[in-house]
């Protein structure tokens, strides 16, 4: 049974290449693929591309050609729900498309063809990321000894993992009177979203088809807003592949 990690930036993959046992890199639709065995699983790492069809492609890549029996993305994503903060973890417990919209043919954020908004995460897998992420959380500010500055300050709360609805679309959301629109009109139809991201739903629809458990966790690297280009490659180059490398490594011993 072989276990696909997915990873959104290059960043976030280069430990766990390193720790990657009996390593095989093989080239597929023009992306890199690393077999092996990380802590004595069979896995195979890839990067997922930026966006909904670049993800969709690296996750029906890694089921038809690969034959993966579940998937899992590691990540970084902005905070948009109330608490959710910059070095927090949020594990997906269903992902939406805040940019699907055939209204009115369909209900705003419906998925044509499948007659629902939200892809949901598979129950057991999320519950052992969750477990994993709680870990990671709690030994954070230890651990991972960089704390830049203009990140973690000494008013910075203990750093949480939440569960919850994650959104995907093709922006990078940066501009906090954006957040508050979209937070708004999906809070009206009953979707309270913790976090915006730019992959996991379209991961999320291609394991749907497919019948292939998923699961996701996304770290805070940002709360989407006016500082949010500034926040996200500081975080990036600073602290998520440490987050990524933890969160994964814990994850595997549990399965
Ligand atoms: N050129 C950049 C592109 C990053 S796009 C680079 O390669 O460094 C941002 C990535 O982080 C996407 O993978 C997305 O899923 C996630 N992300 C983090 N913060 C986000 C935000 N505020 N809005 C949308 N996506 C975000």
């Amino acid at each position: 049974m072989t276990t696909a990690i997915l990873s959104a930036l290059p960043e976030e993959q280069s430990s766990l290449v390193a720790h990657l046992a009996h390593s095989q890199r093989l080239m597929h639709a023009g992306r890199a693929f690393w077999l092996g065995d990380l802590h004595g699983r069979r896995v195979v790492l890839a990067l997922s591309g930026i966006g909904k069809v670049a993800a969709a492609t690296t996750a029906t890549a890694l089921i038809e050609r690969f034959g993966v029996a579940r998937i899992i993305f590691t990540g970084v994503a902005g905070g948009v729900g109330d608490g959710v903060n910059v070095g927090d973890v949020v594990v997906a417990q269903d992902y939406i498309q805040h940019d699907m919209d055939a209204s009115p043919l369909f209900p705003r954020w419906e998925v044509p063809g499948y007659a629902r908004s939200r892809m949901a995460c598979d129950v057991g897998l999320s519950a052992l990321l969750l477990e994993a992420a709680g870990a990671c959380v709690s030994s954070a500010g230890s651990q991972f000894g960089l704390k830049p500055q203009a990140l973690f300050t000494s008013q910075t709360p203990p750093h949480r993992a939440h569960h919850g609805l994650v959104a995907s679309g093709d922006r990078f959301v940066c501009a906090a009177e954006e957040v508050q629109r979209m937070r708004s009109a999906l809070e009206g139809a009953g979707h309270h979203v913790l976090a915006v991201e730019m992959e996991g739903a379209a991961v999320a629809q291609v394991c749907h088809d497919y019948g292939i458990p998923f699961a996701a966790a996304r770290t805070i690297s940002d709360r989407a807003d006016d500082t949010a280009h500034v926040d996200f490659p500081l975080f990036v180059t600073t602290v998520a592949s440490r987050y990524a490398e933890h969160m994964v490594l814990a994850f595997l011993q549990k399965l």
